[in-house]
């Protein structure tokens, strides 16, 4: 083979799976298409719609632009001249017509057993002369499906390209942001926003408000909210400022924060939190 047209294993591989990435991309677009339809109306005809969305691929790649679209985009072709009729034509019934009549025997021959049977017999085998054939490439370096080697399509990397280069910047990227995540992760729970908070809050007050140390009774009604989350109190509670708070609003912020102080007066009790006594 010649240096230039030379493709490396990895690119050959990496073409067949971009293939099947650009086949599950218009899909997955088209199903999305689907999901508007009511149900059952596309799912009869499921193996066409399949076959359709494969042959107008393959129509726009290969028979057109002599290459799929994963090689198009590693800068990979077939050679023009390995393209004749009869074999574009091989290479359209082995690749889409034999997965469309799998598709309907599956679908719509189940009672037939008999047919069933061939076709797990043919796909088995297919299977192990697949298996066998990507020893051989992974031996020899041509010929990464089966169908091109029946074909005897080679891969050629297009005039004018160089061999390709593994670029780290992506991985160091990944490393540094999973180091820093990992910093984070050990550092965050170090530290207590709650009493961060209360600080930075007091601090930026302009004029401090005399804090009451008077003990208020709450006193609940219909529209009375939780001092913390703005809901309705579930488990009302206090700290004899006057203003309710749910259990769990509450203890967890005494928990996080013993000088923890209302939200709404700045009141800071030592206290233990009470729980609000309902009149009726
Ligand atoms: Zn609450
Ligand atoms: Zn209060």
């Amino acid at each position: 083979m010649e240096k230039s047209s030379y493709v490396s294993r990895v690119n050959q591989l990496d073409a067949d799976l971009l293939d099947k990435e650009v086949t599950k991309i218009i899909h997955e677009q088209l199903s999305n298409v689907y999901k508007e339809l009511p149900p059952g109306i596309l799912s009869k005809y499921q193996p066409e719609i399949d076959c359709l969305l494969k042959t107008i691929i393959w129509y726009c790649s290969i028979l057109r632009n002599k290459s799929t679209f994963g090689q198009q985009i590693l800068a990979i072709t077939y050679q023009k001249d390995q393209l004749t009729r009869k074999k574009l034509l091989f290479h359209y019934i082995s690749t889409i017509l034999s997965s469309y009549l799998k598709d309907v025997s599956h679908l719509r021959l189940t009672n037939h057993l008999e047919v069933q049977k061939i076709i797990a017999w043919i796909e088995c085998s297919t299977r192990m002369l697949t298996i066998i054939n990507f020893f051989r490439f992974l031996k020899i370096g041509v010929y990464p499906s089966l169908v091109d080697y029946c074909l005897g399509w080679k891969h050629t990397a297009k005039s004018g390209t160089r061999m390709r280069n593994v670029g780290y910047d992506y991985m160091n990227r990944e490393l540094i942001w999973t180091g820093f995540l990992e910093f984070l992760t050990v550092t965050l729970p170090l530290v207590n926003f709650h009493s961060m908070r209360r600080k930075i809050t007091n601090a930026l007050k302009p004029s401090v408000t005399q804090q009451h140390s008077k003990k208020q009774e709450p006193a609940m009604n219909i529209n009375t909210k939780c001092a913390i989350c703005l809901q309705r109190p579930s488990l009302p509670h206090h700290i004899n400022c006057g203003h309710i708070f749910c259990y769990y609003c509450l203890k967890g912020s005494v928990l996080a924060d013993p000088q923890f102080q209302c939200p709404l007066c700045d009141f800071s009790s030592s206290e233990e939190v009470l729980p609000v006594k309902i009149k009726i």
